[in-house]
């Protein structure tokens, strides 16, 4: 990774946060954001928070909801050729679905044992690296951990100040 790649690597993930940030003054406060930009282009293809709780769907977390979006928007499969952010380390069905949807780099700022199990605990705590070990193409999904990781603690921890202080609370195994 060149200090340009780290540069911009940083400055979307920035963006994300930002994004993901405005959640906080919706009905349903969240602080998992994902975006998907095209590489060759650098064109933003899709984004979205995530939203469980709002539809009642435990599928809808926002890498799923990205993806969604961006095969959609493509009207194809695959996304090859896009690189994935996300404002917390995939969970094991997201980063399947990354694996899935063949998109060739996963960029996240925060962890998930270390960082969002503190306020959303986590179901499960097989990581990103340990599934791609699995993978079966080549080459492999490259993972980037820790992009702008303070700034997307920070927006956890307003996140739960703002639950907190609505009264909000997250619905059991949440
Ligand atoms: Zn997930």
């Amino acid at each position: 990774m060149t200090t340009s790649d780290d540069l911009q690597h940083r400055e979307r993930m920035i963006a994300l946060v930002e994004f993901t940030s405005t959640s906080l003054a919706t009905e349903f406060p969240s602080p998992f954001g994902s975006s998907i930009y095209d590489l060759q282009s650098g064109q933003l293809v899709a984004q979205a928070y995530d939203t469980v709780i709002q539809h009642s769907d435990p599928t809808n977390h926002a890498e799923m909801n990205a993806i969604r979006l961006a095969t959609t928007k493509l009207g194809q499969l695959s996304l090859h050729g896009q690189i994935l952010y996300s404002t917390c380390e995939p969970c094991p069905m997201c980063m399947s679905a990354c694996i899935w949807a063949e998109l060739e780099t996963v960029v996240f700022g925060a962890s998930t044992m270390e960082d969002a199990n503190h306020y959303w605990p986590q179901a499960s705590d097989l990581s990103p690296a340990q599934l791609v070990t699995h993978m079966r193409r080549e080459p492999k999904c490259q993972i980037l951990p820790h992009v702008e990781r303070s700034s997307c603690q920070e927006l956890f921890r307003q996140c739960d100040e703002v639950l907190q202080q609505r009264s909000l609370r997250l619905p059991p195994n949440r």
